[in-house]
C-alpha cells in the first residue's frame, strides 16, 4: 500500500470515531478541541490518554505510546502494522453497514413487545441498561427492505452477512447486541440455534475500556450475564460470547496487573467450570491472579439474579472465590 492510500485511509476513519465504537469515552474536552480519557491501551486509574481530532492523533501520558489511527489500530488488536491496516481497512468497509444495521434494531425493540417481554424475562429492565448496551430486536423479514432503500446493494448484505444466499434477512426474531465489528442475535425462540454472530471475529472482550481500569475484573459467558451484572451496579464486569477465548481476549486479559475473576456457568455437566479451570491455568502461567466463582449448582450469573439474587449476595460469591 503507497503512502496515498494510506493517507487516504487515514483520513477516511477519523481516530476519535474509531476509539468511540470500540467504546472510548472521553472524560472531557481540554481546550483546542481535544479530548482526555482512559488509556485503552493499558490499565488507566486517571484520563491519561489525550485525542486531537483535529490532527488525527494521540498520545497516552500514562504508558507514552502515542501515534495515528493505524498505530492505534497496532497496540490495540496487537497486531504489525500490515494486519492493522487490513483491520482498518475491512473495519471501513464494515463499519457504516453495521451501523445502519444496528440503528434499524434499536427502533425495532420498542415496535415489538415480545422483545421487550423477552429482556424483561431475562432480567434486563432499566432503560439505561438498554441503552448502555445498544440493544435492538430483529422481527426478520424487513432489515434487507430498509437498507436496500438506503442505497446499499444487495451483494454488500449479503457479505456482511446480514442477508442470506436467496435473499432473506439473516437474523430472525432475535435480540441484537453490537459487538466491535459485529452483531451478536440471541435467538428468541427454541426452534432456531441460541446464538449467532456474522461472519468475521466476534471481537475482543465486551466493553473491555470500561473494565480494564479496574483491579479486579469479572469475566462472564455471556451477555445476558453481563447485563445483569451491570443491572446491579457492577462495572468491573466483562464478557467472552462463550467460554473459548481468541487470542485477542486473551492478550486483553494478560496486559496489566488484575486479578481476574471467572464466573462461568455452573451446567449440571460441569462444562462451564472445566472450561474455566483450564482458562485458569493459561492466565496463570502468564502471570495473571484468577479466582473462581461457585455459582449454585445449575446456574450462571444471568439466573442468579433473575431467581432473585442480587448485588450484596454475589459479592459475597466473589469472597468465597477460590483460587
Ligand atoms: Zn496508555
Amino acid at each position: 500500500m503507497n503512502r496515498r492510500a494510506l493517507d487516504e485511509l487515514k483520513q477516511q476513519i477519523p481516530l476519535l470515531e474509531y476509539l468511540q465504537a470500540h467504546d472510548w469515552q472521553q472524560a472531557r474536552p481540554i481546550g483546542f478541541g481535544r479530548f482526555l480519557g482512559l488509556c485503552p491501551l493499558h490499565a488507566d486509574h486517571q484520563p491519561s490518554f489525550l485525542v486531537d481530532p483535529h490532527k488525527n492523533l494521540f498520545h497516552c501520558y500514562g504508558c507514552r505510546r502515542g501515534g495515528d489511527v493505524i498505530r492505534f489500530a497496532e497496540l490495540y488488536h496487537q497486531v504489525e502494522f500490515p494486519q492493522a491496516v487490513a483491520l482498518l481497512r475491512q473495519w471501513r468497509g464494515m463499519a457504516p453497514l453495521l451501523h445502519e444495521a444496528d440503528r434499524f434494531y434499536r427502533v425495532q425493540l420498542h415496535r415489538h413487545g415480545e422483545s421487550v417481554a423477552y429482556l424483561h424475562q431475562c432480567g434486563v429492565r432499566s432503560p439505561e441498561l438498554i441503552e448502555h448496551m445498544r440493544i435492538g430486536y430483529a422481527p426478520g423479514g424487513c432489515l434487507r427492505g430498509w437498507l436496500t432503500q438506503l442505497g446499499y446493494p444487495l451483494p454488500a448484505l449479503h457479505q456482511a452477512g446480514l442477508v442470506t444466499a436467496v435473499g432473506y434477512d439473516a437474523y430472525i426474531h432475535r435480540i441484537v447486541f453490537p459487538l466491535e465489528g459485529n452483531l451478536y442475535g440471541r435467538s428468541l425462540s427454541d426452534s432456531a440455534p441460541a446464538h449467532r454472530f456474522l461472519p468475521g471475529a466476534k471481537g475482543g472482550l465486551y466493553a473491555w475500556a470500561q473494565a480494564q481500569s479496574y483491579p479486579e475484573v469479572i469475566l462472564v459467558e455471556g451477555l445476558f450475564d453481563y447485563a445483569v451484572l451491570w443491572e446491579a451496579g457492577f462495572r468491573n464486569v466483562t464478557c467472552s460470547l462463550g467460554t473459548h477465548l481468541n487470542a485477542q481476549q486473551f492478550r486483553q486479559l494478560c496486559d496489566g496487573t488484575r486479578t481476574v475473576y471467572l464466573a462461568f456457568d455452573a451446567d449440571g455437566n460441569g462444562s462451564g467450570q472445566q472450561a474455566a479451570q483450564c482458562l485458569s491455568r493459561s492466565l496463570r502461567e502468564r502471570g495473571v491472579s484468577t479466582r473462581l466463582v461457585s455459582l449454585p449448582e445449575g446456574h450462571d450469573p444471568n439466573s442468579f439474579f433473575v431467581t432473585g439474587g442480587n448485588a450484596h449476595e454475589f459479592h459475597h460469591l466473589l469472597a468465597e472465590a477460590c483460587r
